[in-house]
């Protein structure tokens, strides 16, 4: 009964403190690898989001915001991808897509204790930057060749 609180709990617990305590370590993250980078302003960050993740997306899109103000983030995007929840059926011996309040069984055969594949992400998959430095410097125009 514990793995299985430990897996719900999050949903009724809609405490802001926690999406924004995410929010900050997804800056942070995004403000390393955007001081390896070197000269880019980030556009946006793209984050897969499983509805057994215990994160609340809207309270993580506000909270990401508020912990971008001031760092060389700011004005980011939070692009989130919603990931389905998936489990693996030890009796139909494949992957399914189920309702996120229905994973402990097989929506085809009804085997109880399915294995949670996906649903439970929450991960920077990736960041959209743009270079600072103006771009002037084009190579020389390309002419269709009149003779
Ligand atoms: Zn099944």
């Amino acid at each position: 009964m514990l793995e299985i609180a430990a897996v719900a709990a999050p949903h009724w617990c809609r405490c802001p403190v926690h999406e924004l305590s995410i929010a900050m370590s997804l800056v942070d993250t995004a403000c390393e690898e955007l001081s390896r980078l070197g000269d880019v302003r980030v556009d946006a960050l793209h984050l897969r989001l499983g509805p057994l993740s215990g994160v609340v997306k809207d309270a993580l899109l506000f909270s990401f915001e508020v912990a971008a103000k001031g760092t060389a983030i700011e004005g980011a995007r939070l692009d989130v991808e919603d990931v389905p929840v998936a489990v693996f059926c030890p009796t139909c011996e494949v992957e399914r897509t189920v309702e996120a309040f229905q994973y402990f069984q097989c929506p085809v055969c009804g085997t109880i204790g399915p294995r949670l594949v996906r649903g439970r992400e929450l991960e920077l998959t990736a960041m959209e930057v743009t270079d600072n430095e103006p771009a002037d410097r084009r190579g020389p125009e390309e002419r269709p060749q009149e003779e």
